[in-house]
């Protein structure tokens, strides 16, 4: 069962004080009778919803929690590897990863067939935060340090934006960036004179993995995740 204004809201139809007026309008109906009252609870899979005359079919939309591990690579399909989508057992179509992270990285991947989702969250003007764990072979420098924060520049003519860095020890950081340029972090590293030697992503946007999820483990994301991502 699923509330009215939330599934419409789901299907693009606007915010939920979007929809809202749409339903008060009256150009909603289900199973043929008029529905103004946006709080109606309707079986998504079985009751026929018409919206502005045309019946629609909604598609639920999945969000999981993946603790990636490595080895397994940020696709949905590939002739060599395991995928990520072989790490879940639900099998909705359609459903794909949030960006990538490369078969050696672990941590949080996020798994669903919200397209308009994803590319809110991937789209460089909107700046998502990725925070990551990283081990590193160097200790970086007071200047590595302020080039990071500033902006490093990779491979002699790339500029980053902006990162938030904290160190933990000589080893360890907590990098936060919010593009997502190919094998980011293991480039800036470089750029340091140092190298990433294990790396695992910890937050995506406001969304952090769950601890408890082992390597390998999923679940999906709860409502008060999925508001908070939005
Ligand atoms: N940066 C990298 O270098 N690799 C990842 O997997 C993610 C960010």
């Amino acid at each position: 069962m699923m509330r009215l204004d939330k599934c419409l809201s789901h299907l693009g139809y606007g915010s939920r004080k979007d929809v809202k007026k749409i339903i008060r309008s009256g150009e909603v109906s289900i199973n043929g009778i008029v529905c103004k009252k946006e709080d109606t609870k309707f079986d998504e899979n079985k009751d026929e919803l018409m919206i502005q005359g045309v019946e629609i079919v909604y598609q639920k939309f999945v969000y999981i929690m993946l603790n990636k591990p490595q080895g397994v690579i940020s696709a949905t399909e590939d002739g060599l590897h395991e995928t990520v989508l072989n790490c879940i057992q639900d099998t909705t179509k359609g459903l794909f990863p949030v960006g990538r992270l490369d078969i050696d990285t672990e941590g949080l991947c996020l798994i669903t067939n919200d397209g308009q989702l994803a590319h809110e969250l991937l789209s460089p003007k909107k700046h998502v935060d990725k925070t990551y764990y990283v081990e590193i072979s160097n200790p970086l420098t007071k200047e590595a340090l302020q080039e990071i924060e500033k902006g490093i520049t990779i491979d002699g003519d790339e500029k980053c934006k902006p990162a938030k860095v904290k160190q933990l020890d000589d080893h360890a950081i907590e990098l936060t960036i919010t593009e997502g340029k190919f094998h980011q972090v293991k480039r800036m590293m470089i750029a340091c004179q140092s190298e990433v030697t294990y790396l695992k992503r910890i937050s995506m946007g406001n969304l952090k993995l769950d601890e408890e999820l082992e390597l390998g483990q999923w679940r999906y994301l709860t409502d008060v995740e999925l508001e908070n991502l939005r």
